[in-house]
């Protein structure tokens, strides 16, 4: 079963509406469209107006970094999924260790936004992933699997069919520190085992990504595993010629 390769860039909080522009452009300049992957960037919430009008007519699509769980009110500081939509975004990133870290969201919440995009129209990029201390105490599988539990409880197959997951293990976020290809591979496989407990057939099909300081010297190897269906980029994806160089290697 060939599943469609994603690559995504999570700007996080950088770039401003001028940068946005700028590294867009370098993006659409040596970015070729390839059959079977898909390219995502997420950038900030203010650049998303302005990247929707230079992605027009382009391959690339657009995601944004995190979503409200509620459809609309009194929530200062938030955004919602109709709001995203309207823009112009496809994708969004849920989940993500760093909100999960700093601003306390938990596997309910998680599923509550993933919800949310999906009853909008947004395909949610659903981030798990393990702490040093807890693949240090051999508790990778238990962790990872009950945020995927968490994220996507109660999902039927209308649901599942709809997701992307991202296994970001969090001691390789922003760190330089990569889990080798061969670890995770084992956590994909892992992931995938259980999806397919759910829905056999879908969970062929499902693309799992991986996220963790992937670069272009490292993304080849894991790119070429068999249940790892492309990449979640942070730092790598604010260079275009990095970014670019990452997705030669689908
Ligand atoms: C991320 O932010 O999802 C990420 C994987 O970051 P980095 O590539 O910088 O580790």
């Amino acid at each position: 079963m060939t599943r469609q390769k994603i690559i995504a860039g999570n700007w996080k909080m950088n770039c401003n509406v001028a940068e946005t522009e700028k590294l867009l452009k370098s993006l659409i300049k040596g970015i070729r469209p390839k059959r079977g992957v898909t390219v995502v960037v997420c950038p900030p919430f203010t650049s998303l107006q302005m990247a929707t009008k230079i992605l027009k007519g382009k391959s690339i699509k657009l995601g944004a970094q995190d979503l409200s769980e509620h459809e609309n009110g009194a929530f200062t500081g938030d955004i919602s999924a109709k709001m995203l939509k309207l823009v112009g975004v496809k994708y969004v990133i849920v989940g993500h260790s760093e909100r999960r870290q700093f601003h306390n969201e938990n596997d309910k919440l998680v599923n509550a936004k993933a919800h949310r995009a999906l009853q909008t129209g947004l395909i949610p990029i659903i981030c798990i992933g393990e702490t040093l201390q807890e693949r240090e105490g051999e508790k990778t599988e238990t962790v990872v699997v009950q945020q995927l539990d968490g994220a996507i409880a109660d999902f039927g197959n209308n649901e599942l069919k709809k997701i992307v997951i991202a296994y970001e293990p969090v001691w390789a976020i922003g760190t330089g520190q990569t889990a080798t290809p061969e670890m995770a591979q084992v956590v994909h496989r892992l992931i995938r085992d259980k999806l397919g407990k759910l829905a056999p057939e879908l969970a062929k099909s499902i693309p799992i990504i991986y996220g963790g300081s992937v670069k272009p010297d490292n993304a080849a190897g894991l790119l070429s595993q068999p249940d790892i269906d492309g990449a979640l980029v942070g730092g790598a994806s604010l260079d275009a010629k990095s970014f670019i160089s990452i997705l030669q290697a689908v």
